[in-house]
């Protein structure tokens, strides 16, 4: 007879056979991330993994391990000299945030604890009850409201544009599916607006010919007036108009949409008003751009992301929606085994897996507690107005330049601008993004590239804690010297100025 392999004999576990062996390993790993993040001014921006480490990273499923020592050692050679780079202080691609060390202990402890926060009657989650709390309270939203944190503005939209389609489609979307619909539904937005909306409502089943964008005025906000008739057009028509979605800070520009004129039509036309504020919704944060935001506090769902402008490691959405119930209607489900109970674990309030996609669902709200709780809401007022007062410095630095044309009005954040060179528009679009990928590649800085009014832009995106003026000073002098060495090469010489 074979022996029985899943007699008792050898149990084992992934708890350490010496403690105080791992206890100094994670020491160590502390001590080495800590000075890491010290250290990050020292090192370029970003540097391509070379083919030699890449191959190493495709190996066959280890069957016996090398120790957590050797395991370690592997990541400090095969992937931590090759970061993104977002941590840098001169990092201001697309919109993405730099964590911080506070935040990265954090996340260990959260990972220590481990809990599943997708419900019940322990710590974490009245830890997550009180980080939606203070997150209604830093965008002036109503206190009633439910909320969710989520991984990001992604998901975020998508739970809000899920409450927003069964409280408007008109029938019972949950029971009879979209295919139910007896009219075309239709959700309204910006045509600036982010990529992960269409997302949302394609996932949504509304398909794509759902979203119907609206063109924007010169500052990129959306033409309220053309939404109104859009709206007016397709009830004409026979569709059902669901939803409108305003950006609190586009991802091009950082324009922020009329939200109280948007809130308006919305309530004239029985609209639900959802709020794309992945970054910009934190300007509420700081009283000399709230302002911009004014309406925001109407809407009926707000998304936003604690990992872009609160700096908080990856992942941190936030979704708040302005009615409980009809949030709660449109994810609970409670089979026998999910049952909440009068006593034990499986009592209390929070069940957070009734209001959206997970069920299992990470501590990720503790690092937003400890961080708001060391530093203070005002530390962060103090940092977004740093980097609002950043982008204006960058763009008096392009203004200032006869080889640099500002592309867009700085809002917020973001700046747009391009190197005036090369002798037509189509090499001039060429020898911007050259400049780009030369800035990415030397390690000097990463902004990213978009289009402005069909022109290639560099993209400055400001939401990180570390950068400091003098780094803008040097993204400027970087574009101009690269701009000098590459223009005549390649892209047909200077065009005269003036
Ligand atoms: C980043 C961003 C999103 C998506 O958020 P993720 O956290 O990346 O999922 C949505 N809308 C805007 C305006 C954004 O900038």
């Amino acid at each position: 007879m074979p022996d029985d392999p899943f007699a008792p004999a050898g149990e084992t576990t992934l708890d350490p056979h010496d403690w105080e062996a791992l206890r100094e390993l994670g020491h160590r790993m502390v001590d080495e991330m800590l000075e890491y993040q010290r250290s990050v001014r020292e090192r370029p921006v970003w540097q391509p993994v070379p083919s030699e480490v890449k191959a190493q990273l495709q190996q066959p499923l280890p069957h016996d391990g090398v120790g957590e020592d050797a395991a370690y050692e592997a990541f400090r050679e095969l992937v931590l000299p090759y970061p993104m780079g977002n941590i840098h202080p001169r990092f201001w691609g697309w919109v993405i945030g730099t964590g911080s060390p506070y935040g990265m202990l954090a996340e260990m402890l959260a990972a220590g604890m481990n809990p599943n926060v997708g419900g019940g009657e322990h710590g974490a989650a009245h830890v997550e009850m009180q980080v939606l709390d203070w997150c209604k309270e830093m965008l002036g939203y109503p206190r009633e409201a439910s909320g969710l944190l989520v991984s990001g503005g992604s998901m975020a939209n998508l739970v809000a544009l899920t409450a927003a389609r069964n409280a408007r489609a008109g029938f019972d979307v949950r029971e009879d599916g979209v295919g139910a619909a007896p009219r075309e539904l239709r959700v309204y937005a910006s045509a600036e607006v982010h990529s992960s909306v269409q997302k949302a409502v394609e996932l949504l089943g509304l398909g794509k010919r759902a979203l119907r964008l609206v063109p924007v005025d010169d500052d990129f906000r959306i033409d309220v007036a053309a939404l109104e008739r859009a709206v007016e057009e397709d009830r004409e028509d026979g569709r059902r108009p669901l939803c409108v979605v305003g950006c609190a800070g586009t991802v091009n520009t950082g324009a922020v949409d009329d939200l109280d004129a948007l809130a308006g039509v919305c309530e004239r036309h029985g609209l639900w008003f959802h709020v794309d504020g992945a970054f910009g919704a934190l300007a509420a944060l700081v009283p000399e751009l709230e302002g911009k935001l004014r309406g925001m506090e109407r809407a009926d769902s707000v998304a936003f992301d604690l990992h872009k402008w609160m700096y908080m490691p990856y992942e941190a959405g936030c979704v708040l929606v302005r009615d409980e119930e009809e949030h709660r209607h449109a994810f609970s489900l409670t089979p026998d085994y999910l049952v909440h109970a009068e006593r034990g674990i499986a009592s209390g309030g929070a069940w957070f897996s009734d209001y959206g996609v997970q069920l299992s669902r990470g501590f990720r709200a503790l690092k937003i507690w400890l961080t708001l709780s060391a530093y203070g809401a005002d530390r962060f007022t103090a940092l977004i107005r740093q980097n609002v007062a950043q982008a204006r410095y960058l763009a008096d630095l392009v203004e200032a330049d006869e080889r640099l044309e500002l592309l867009a009005p700085v809002e917020l954040n973001i700046v747009c601008f391009r190197f005036l060179g090369a002798a037509d528009e189509e090499a001039r679009d060429a020898l911007n993004r050259e400049i780009v990928a030369e800035l990415h590649e030397r390690g000097i800085a990463v902004p990213s590239v978009t289009k402005i009014r069909g022109h290639a832009a560099l993209r400055v995106a400001i939401t990180n804690h570390r950068s400091r003026r003098e780094d803008f000073e040097e993204l400027v002098r970087a574009v101009k010297r690269l701009g000098a060495e590459l223009e005549p090469a390649r892209h047909g010489g200077r065009l005269p100025t003036g």
